[in-house]
């Protein structure tokens, strides 16, 4: 049992002002696994308090000060790696495998590239007479979600931090523990006092806090869209600068000449890693529609073949990260069935023999693009397959949704796939797979504002200056 019941405020473990628990639940047992506080807005003016004082000199080191305490951050970091795999496949399901591998190597990723950006940024800039100068924006508040806990912390966290900001995390109560080692490490390597803090407790309590807070520069968020829309109005008395990192419906176009089969085996796979968990997954599959027989043998098989159970044994797929995410995703599945759509894999109920638990079928339909699970985001391991006639029905149906934050295209000819990629209207395009931790993220449309991972992503937390008169006529 987990017993993480204070904060981290100015340098240390505090306890809440008004006491007050509540219970975290294994999603793999629906056991209780341990117990955090929920805090007040009291605590947070305390946070924020800790981190106005501490910006008035970690706003005013050097690069290479900065340099030197990421670097000590990461070392505490390699030390505790396993131990916040072990935080996250606890707290949200992920198989070990994938909790000690993807979760943390992208926690490690973010911080990594927030020393190399910060070795070559430009923080001052000469043009004519004027100093460009860019200054950190000062007190930040960082809520986040659940479903990659590392990922979502450490990308923001670690591009605030190089570029001397201070800041109030809020974790998810779904995903408390890896957030509470987090800043352990960030303790035992000697973050000042008051630059990092971190209050638990309910994002419409702690969250509002930080968002109305008149003392808070900007909150970056990651979660759902309504959450996203509230933060943003929550914000606006205060003309905070908000960073949104919202939902997506992502299309994964398989382009004529592609491999089908392989394509839509790994796309089929993708979408049922981290139980389909994942913002930018690729949740909507287009394929060529006189191809569809060979698609849905490929997605079948390869669904089928997806493996699910306890997150300690050797799975593919863990459960889902609470009862009330299994009901929202049973609840699409039941409304796939409604609108019609033709169900190839998976459906509703937990797999056999998985009984305890919030597990849920690896599961594929065959639709098309106006059913509400092509439209929606279900955040659950659901695959939707759509067929279109040419490419340019392609274009139209990945461009015909809300959102925007990711895109796939496969094809052998390399130019024609980059065609593709430029007419999608979204953040973030992979063709043919790759990985880069230096590509910006965020979304278009309701997907969000604002881009996070690498350079883009350490901008956000800076202000521009311009000193007109710096180089006199
Ligand atoms: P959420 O409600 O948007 O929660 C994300 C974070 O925001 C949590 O820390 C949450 O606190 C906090 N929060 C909630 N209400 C708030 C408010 N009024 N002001 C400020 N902060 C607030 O997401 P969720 O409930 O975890 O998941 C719901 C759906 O969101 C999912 O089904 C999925 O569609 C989407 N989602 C998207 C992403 C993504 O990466 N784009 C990630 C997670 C979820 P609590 O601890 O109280 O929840
Ligand atoms: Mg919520």
């Amino acid at each position: 049992m987990r017993n993480y019941t204070q904060f981290y405020i100015d340098g240390q473990w505090v306890d809440p002002i008004a006491p007050r628990t509540a219970q975290v639940v294994n999603p793999a047992t629906e056991e209780v696994s341990g117990t955090i506080s929920l805090g007040t807005a009291a605590d947070v003016d305390k946070a924020v308090a800790a981190a106005r004082r501490a910006f008035a000199t970690f706003g005013e080191t050097s690069a290479k000060e900065r340099l030197d305490l990421l670097e000590a951050i990461l070392a505490e970091y390699l030390k505790r790696e396993t131990e916040l795999g072990e935080a996250v496949s606890e707290e949200m399901g992920a198989p070990m495998s994938l909790a000690c591998g993807f979760h943390t190597l992208l926690g490690k990723g973010h911080l990594s590239t927030a020393i190399e950006v910060l070795k070559d940024f430009k923080f001052e800039e000469q043009r004519g007479p004027t100093l460009i100068r860019k200054e950190p924006i000062g007190v930040c508040g960082l809520i986040t979600p659940w479903n990659w806990p590392m990922n979502q912390t450490c990308v923001k966290i670690f591009p605030a931090l190089a570029a001397g900001c201070t800041m109030i995390l809020k974790p998810p109560q779904l995903a408390p523990y890896s957030a509470q080692i987090l800043a352990e490490i960030l303790h035992d390597a000697g973050v000042p006092a008051g630059v990092f803090n971190m209050v638990q407790g309910k994002g419409s309590e702690i969250g509002t806090a930080l968002s109305t807070h008149e003392d808070v520069d900007m909150i970056s968020f990651t979660g759902s869209e309504p959450v996203g829309v509230q933060i943003q109005k929550d914000a606006a008395d205060t003309v905070k600068r908000v960073g949104l990192e919202l939902g997506g419906k992502s299309a994964w176009i398989v382009l004529d000449d592609a491999s089908l089969a392989a394509n839509v085996a790994a796309a089929t796979g993708g979408m049922m890693g981290n139980s389909g968990q994942t913002c930018s997954a690729g949740s909507r599959l287009l394929v060529p529609s006189a191809r569809m027989d060979d698609a849905i043998a490929a997605a079948t098989e390869a669904a089928n073949g997806v493996t699910v159970g306890d997150p300690k044994g050797n799975f593919a797929m863990g459960p889902v990260v609470s009862k009330s995410q299994y009901e929202i995703i049973q609840g699409y599945i039941e409304k796939g069935i409604e609108e019609g759509a033709q169900l190839i894999a998976g459906g509703p109920g937990k797999p056999e023999g998985l009984d305890k638990g919030y597990y849920v079928k690896p599961t594929v339909f065959v639709g098309t693009n106006d059913m509400v699970i092509a439209r929606e985001e279900i955040f659950g391991p659901v695959l939707v397959i759509i067929g279109y006639d040419d490419v340019d029905h392609a274009v139209e149906i990945a461009n015909d949704s809300n959102f925007g934050l990711g895109g796939y295209v496969s094809g052998e000819d390399l130019d024609a796939a980059r065609a593709v990629s430029r007419r999608m209207r979204t953040g973030a395009i992979w063709v043919n797979g790759g990985f880069d931790f230096h590509a910006p993220f965020g979304g278009y449309k309701r997907s969000g504002n604002g881009r996070e991972w690498g350079e883009h992503g350490f901008a956000e937390y800076l202000e521009v200056k311009a000193v007109i008169g710096w180089n006199p006529a």
